[in-house]
This record gives C-alpha cells, structure tokens and sequence, in this order.
C-alpha cells in the first residue's frame, strides 16, 4: 500500500508499504481523510523517538474485521491499551503503561490507504456527521478532555492561550459551557473563527496581563507557557495542552505561592465530540486549510508546517 513512512531521519513516500493484517480484534480500515497535527510536526523534530507510519487522526471505512463494524464509516481512539492491567481495569487504557499509541508510540499510523485499529478503539460516526467533520474528532476528544478534568460553568472566568487548532477547539468547547471565555492568539484570520460564537479574542500584541479562573495552554511554546502561568489567579487552575518537544526552564515558584492547580491534559474520549459533530455545536470545516492527497503527503506536511497554517488534511 502507498503510505508515509518516517525513520527518524526523513520522511518517505513509500509506495509498497505492507499493508496491515486485520485478525478477530483487530480491523482494517480503509482511511479516507487523515489530519495532520502538531504533534505529527513534533514526531519530525524527534518526538517520541517514533519510527514507521505517523498519523492518529482519521476518518475511514471498515474493510475486515467485527461484523458490527464492516463495511461502516468509523474514527478510533489512538491509545492501544492491553485490557488487563490496573489502569486499564479503571477504564484509563489512555494510560495503560503497556499502551501503543497510533503514529506515535509503537504502532503504525493513519498517513497510509490502510490502517490497523483495535476494534474496541472504533466508534461509528454517525451519517448526519461529513467526513471532513469525523477527521476532527481525535482533536476534539482531546479539548472535550478538559471538561472531564476541571468543572467550567458560566461562573468562571477562562483564558486560552493559543489560536492553533487545539486552542480553536478547545475555545468552541469551552464556550458552551457559558464560561466568559477569552482566546489570546496571534492570526487575526483564526479568531474571526470563534468571535462569532460569543468567544471574547484579543490579538497576542494587544494582551494586558490580567487573570482568570482557569488558563489553559495551547500554543505549543515556552513563552505562551510563562504568559499563561502569570495569568492564573490565586487557586486558579492551568490546563496544559500543549507537549513541548525541547526541553525547558521555567520557575515554579509562582505555582506554590498562587496556589495553582496544574492540570495535564491530552486525549480524551471520542463519544462527547461526535455527539457535539453530529448536533452541529461544534463548526470544525472552517478550520481546514487544504485538502492533499496521499501522494502529495509530503507536500501536504511542508505545508501543515508553516507558521499559521490551519488543518491540513489528507485524503487517501
Ligand atoms: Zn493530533
Ligand atoms: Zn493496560
């Protein structure tokens, strides 16, 4: 099969990749739109040391596997947990310490005609729910996550650093909760996305620090991290979004004096988003970028790549 190939070294457009063998728990998918994320970009700088097909955030059709699935449009969930240690026992496979992560941690990913997926991963999407929605549901999962964390209402007061696609979502989830809701970003093009949706924007060089109830960090850079643990209040909370590749260094001292809780924050189950996709909450079209296909993935990649870019997606 034609798939993307990354070595640790270069990216590859490999044209007779063995296709994955489907078995009775795992099913063959067809993909037919595949998304490219920050963390795909971050595998290229050496995240996670990934070797073999990248590529977590999917949309596709079942061609082998568990009769419920055959033939269906499905998304899956990306941790392939074992089943049988403590966390996964608790229901936090994400967290099973034997877990392969699609197109990140030992498993192949999505960038490919054909992908192999755990059949207790897959969800279907619902028909009311395009194929250019469904792509978003990984990512959106992923901002939904934050609700199953940190209670929001519409007492609160909350700021999200970040206009990239995870900042995007994460402001049209968190909106809904009838939060008073700020996006701190640097593309006047992307937060025109969600001003409309009752989102309160301010453009990165026109911020004057103040603080809310809960920040949450989404632009995948240090010095987004810094603004955002100053604009904490005293027993606040900050989620954080982002997985910074390099390393850093940051004081922590402002943690312990404001009393901050710190919240770590990555995926998240998929039901929430394909319900908000499927009861039209949630306008994730105006995100996407371009549309590649597969045999242009390196293109596609270069492009997801430079600065400001929305999502880049690939069709297979
Ligand atoms: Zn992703
Ligand atoms: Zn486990």
């Amino acid at each position: 099969m034609r798939a993307l190939q990354w070595n640790g070294q270069t990216l590859s457009l490999d044209s007779s990749y063995p296709t994955p063998k489907p078995t009775v728990d795992i099913a063959l998918v067809r993909v037919r739109l595949a998304g490219i994320c920050s963390t795909d970009l971050q595998i290229f700088k050496g995240y996670m040391g990934f070797r073999g097909v990248p590529g977590h955030e999917f949309v596709g059709e079942v061609i082998e596997g568990p009769s419920a699935f055959a033939g269906k449009r499905v998304v899956g969930e990306i941790n392939f947990a074992c089943g049988r240690c403590e966390f996964c026992k608790r229901g936090l496979g994400r967290h099973c310490p034997a877990r392969r992560v699609m197109g990140i941690l030992g498993a192949d990913g999505c960038f490919a005609e054909y992908v192999a997926v755990p059949a207790q991963n897959l969800h279907l999407v619902p028909d009311s729910v395009a194929d250019e929605e469904a792509v978003f549901t990984e990512p959106l999962a992923a901002a939904f996550e934050i609700l199953e964390q940190v209670e929001i209402d519409f007492t609160h007061e909350v700021i999200i650093f970040g206009d990239g696609k995870i900042g995007l979502l994460c402001a049209q989830v968190l909106v809904l909760t009838g939060a008073r809701l700020t996006l701190v970003g640097k593309h006047p093009s992307k937060l025109a996305l969600v001003k409309k949706l009752g989102v309160r924007t301010v453009l990165l060089s026109d911020w004057q620090s103040k603080q809310a109830d809960v920040v949450v960090e989404a632009t995948g850079s240090t010095s987004g991290l810094e603004m955002a643990l100053k604009a904490v209040r005293p027993r606040g909370t900050l989620v954080l979004k982002s997985t910074l590749a390099e390393n850093h260094s940051l004081s922590l001292a402002p943690l312990v004096i404001n009393e901050v809780t710190v919240v770590g924050s990555r995926c998240g189950v998929f039901p929430p988003a394909l319900q908000a996709l499927a009861q039209k909450k949630i306008a994730v079209t105006p995100m996407i970028e371009k549309v590649y296909p597969l045999s242009k993935g390196l293109e596609a990649v270069a492009h997801a790549g430079r600065g400001g870019a929305r999502k880049v997606l690939l069709r297979s």
